[in-house]
């Protein structure tokens, strides 16, 4: 889970990283207030969990409150990349003197986390990247050991941050671990004219694994970005959206992961990941094609299922009773293998719903769903 702009912002100022006073607010006329309270000058920003928003014109700076109000009007629903803006922050303007990019990003592949650090911060990372790859420092850091004052010295010294960032480098890991995240952000992190070292940004994600050491994030906790993926949670689905036209509901995440490969492996482009677990009772197999049937993307759907414990007539009877509650749009290819697959395939013959099809084996099956997704 990505958290907001000001709750990351909360989380620095708890492990004694500086940030900016700052006030939350949805309102314009309360956007005034806020601005009156904090000196007057202001800097307006959009709160959404995407970036860019400076570019896009989601982050102004206000001369005053009347000129906060203003701003705070402006940005208020404006859209985002796709994300419409329901809160700004006004928070106090700092006068930047020079602007670093500082990360910490889990990086799977090393079986660790990288620090990722820049003396040439503000734009977005990937822009520096390419535009001076030197200018950007990798440090690989080694999970069990953390990131000491010497490892932050090191991060410092290969991105030639000044000396005053270390200890932030150090509070910045703290936040990664004590909150359990996968990635913390800050770009651009600032040296002020008076020289201290300030975040005026930030981007913090969450182990959706620790979501129950989170507690704090209760609510907010349960709202994916993806609508479909919040749909999928409330019902308890393991449901990942993803960018295809073909939806696929498994059984056991092992086949699902595989399935979703063969499926790309027909050419076509899986359109999420569903695994609708060992036990797949009738109501879970109908929430989960409620699920996947109510994404616009998708063309098709396979269901693959291979009987194990649960047998493949129980997973039949549930698709059927799926079929009766569920309003079936969309070609269905239903591949059923393992304990009584027989009587499993028996039973959704029986029920000869138009828009179903068998076909027994696992490739023939992505294939079918695959030309159909690229037909239909
Ligand atoms: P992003 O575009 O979504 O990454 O939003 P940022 O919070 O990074 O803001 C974009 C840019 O606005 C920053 O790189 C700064 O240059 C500028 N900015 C943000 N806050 C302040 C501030 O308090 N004072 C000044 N002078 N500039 C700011
Ligand atoms: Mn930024």
């Amino acid at each position: 889970m990505d958290l907001y702009e000001h709750q990351a912002r909360e989380l620095f100022a708890e492990h004694g990283i500086l940030v900016p006073r700052a006030e939350v607010t949805g309102s314009p006329e309360r956007a005034r207030e806020s601005a009156r309270r904090l000196g007057g000058r202001v800097v307006v920003k959009a709160q959404v969990k995407t970036g860019g928003r400076g570019k896009a014109g989601g982050v102004e700076l206000a001369a005053d409150p009347a000129a906060a109000e203003l701003a705070a009007r402006r940005i208020l629903g404006m859209d985002i990349k796709g994300h419409t803006v329901a809160t700004v922050m006004l928070a106090e303007p700092v006068d930047i003197e020079s602007e670093f990019y500082v990360s910490y990003v889990l990086d799977r592949a090393a079986g660790g986390f990288l620090a990722i650090a820049s003396a040439e911060g503000g734009m977005e990372i990937e822009e520096i990247a390419a535009r001076r790859p030197e200018a950007v420092a990798r440090i690989h850091i080694d999970p069990a050991e953390g990131v000491t004052s010497a490892k932050a010295a090191r991060i410092a010294d290969a991105a030639r941050l000044p000396p005053r960032t270390v200890d932030v480098l150090v509070r910045l890991w703290q936040v990664l671990v004590r909150e359990d995240a996968l990635l913390v952000e800050v770009n651009p992190l600032v040296r002020t004219a008076q020289g201290a070292i300030v975040a005026l940004d930030g981007k913090v994600t969450l182990d959706d694994n620790a979501r129950y050491r989170q507690a704090r994030w209760g609510s907010e906790g349960d709202s994916r970005d993806d609508p479909l993926e919040a749909a999928a949670a409330a019902k308890g689905l393991n449901y990942v959206k993803l960018d295809g036209t073909v939806g696929v509901i498994g059984n056991g995440a092992g086949l699902v992961m595989s399935t979703l490969d063969v499926v790309a492996g027909c050419g076509a482009r899986p359109a999420n990941f569903l695994d609708i677990g060992g036990g797949a009772s009738a109501q879970v197999m109908a929430d989960g094609l409620a699920v996947v049937l109510s994404d616009p993307d998708v063309r098709s759907v396979f269901v693959n299922v291979f009987g194990g414990i649960t047998a493949c007539d129980a997973v039949a009877d549930g698709i059927v009773r799926a079929l009766d509650t569920v309003r079936v749009t969309k070609p269905l290819v239903v591949r059923l293998d393992g304990n009584n697959a027989a009587r499993g395939r028996a039973v959704l013959d029986e029920r000869a719903h138009p828009l179903v099809q068998q076909v027994t084996t696992m490739d023939g099956a992505a294939r079918r769903a695959a030309e159909l997704a690229t037909t239909v």
